[in-house]
């Protein structure tokens, strides 16, 4: 369903008319870069360093309870509370694609599902070489069904040997997929690469032609400027995931420096374990003040964390034709948020009053292709009763799992 002009929609003879004299209506968030399974690991494992977060705490629990249960169930419940947040797209990578595709079907998101791709073995694959089989099964299985597209995500430069990203990057070109990957995360990654080959790991990535377009790159931190150079040259998108970085202690994205370079820069949320909710409108608040938190007031304005926020995200998933705006032609994906509240008066500004001054409790409707998902923050399909009783069965479950180990 599409945005029409405003004299062809006068004749229209309307089903339905929603009328919000207070809100604003805006192109609904895309979530660039997530997890949207670790929902059920919210708050399991905090404050600890990324590697041993994830070595000692999610790796382990992952090995226990990955399957299709914990990924359909996990997702389902992230895109309940993506879409109350006003997501109306989503960048996700994880095993078990297929179960991730019955939850987008379900919770009706439009959902880009990335094929996790690793040396090591999971419950869903046993190598690098199985991974790849399996994502190009799945996504044949898939093609051109509607608001579902399967991406290949390599999961990082340290966790995917060199010959596997050369597979990728030729997979990619015959079968035109996008990448989604782990770049630059921490400082550590980065030393630990130059150690081991004396490059950092964009520079390893560059040389094996792995940068082109079709990547987004979550994370980022920690670029020299002939890094930043780099990633506009070759028309990588960065996926922002401020709270994230913050939590894991992992720095601050030069998101400013890449802006200004002509880079496309869209936000993530990242899994629900580091940070631990799924709220873009919260990112993208983050994202504008901790570009200026050095003493840069004028960095990063509202209107550009919005932008971040929703047509970037379009660009790099190679959707701005059709959504990330609201124009007549594209999809009717839209968010309206109640600006008639205390919270919000008075609105001198409405992209400021968004971005500084509102929460995505104040997201009210919520239409994705033209559906409407989301009637005063109630769900249209989904039922919330259901799916908070599901995530405390799997709590109780993940806990007993655990006092085996
Ligand atoms: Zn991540």
């Amino acid at each position: 369903m599409a945005v029409l002009p405003q004299k062809e929609a006068r004749q229209m003879r309307a089903a339905q008319v929603v009328d919000l004299p207070e809100h604003a209506l805006l192109p609904g968030f895309i979530n660039l870069h997530t997890h949207i399974a670790m929902t059920l690991l919210r708050g399991f494992a905090d404050d600890l360093p990324l590697m041993e977060w994830l070595q000692n705490h999610i790796w382990p629990a992952e090995a226990r309870l990955v399957g299709d249960a914990f990924v359909h169930d996990g997702t389902l419940l992230g895109m309940a509370e993506m879409l109350r947040g006003g997501i109306t797209c989503v960048n996700d990578m994880y095993y078990f694609p297929e179960a991730i595709a019955r939850a987008a079907a379900a919770s009706g998101m439009r959902t880009f599902i990335g094929c996790v791709i690793t040396e090591f073995p999971s419950a869903y694959a046993q190598n690098a070489q199985e991974y790849l089989e399996k994502a190009t099964e799945v996504r044949r299985k898939f093609y051109g069904k509607e608001r579902i597209s399967l991406v290949l995500a390599p999961h990082a430069p340290y966790t995917v040997k060199e010959e596997t990203f050369r597979k990728i990057v030729v997979l990619a070109e015959h079968e035109n997929f996008l990448i989604h990957c782990h770049i630059h995360e921490t400082e550590n990654e980065i030393r630990q690469s130059v150690q081991a080959t004396g490059m950092r790991p964009l520079a390893a990535l560059e040389q094996l032609g792995f940068l082109s377009p079709r990547v987004t790159a979550a994370h980022m931190t920690h670029l020299i400027d002939e890094e930043i150079a780099l990633t506009a040259q070759r028309g990588i998108s960065v996926a922002h995931n401020p709270r994230s970085n913050m939590k894991l202690g992992s720095g601050i994205a030069p998101i400013a420096k890449l802006l200004q370079a002509g880079a496309n820069v869209g936000l993530g949320t990242d899994g629900a374990a580091s940070n631990n909710s799924l709220d873009i409108l919260a990112d993208a608040r983050l994202a504008a003040l901790l570009a200026k938190v050095n003493g840069s007031p004028t960095a990063v304005s509202a209107a550009e964390a919005l932008r971040m926020a929703t047509i970037n995200g379009a660009k790099a998933l190679g959707i701005a034709d059709q959504v990330g705006s609201i124009e007549t032609g594209k999809q009717a994906d839209i968010i309206a948020v109640d600006l008639g509240t205390i919270e919000a008066a008075p609105v001198f500004d409405p992209v400021s009053q968004i971005v500084y001054a509102t929460n995505r409790e104040q997201i009210t409707h919520v239409w994705i292709a033209g559906e409407h998902l989301l009637k005063e923050r109630r769900f249209a399909r989904l039922n919330e009763s259901e799916l908070v009783g599901m995530a405390e069965q799997w709590r109780a479950e993940i806990r007993d799992s655990g006092r085996n180990v």
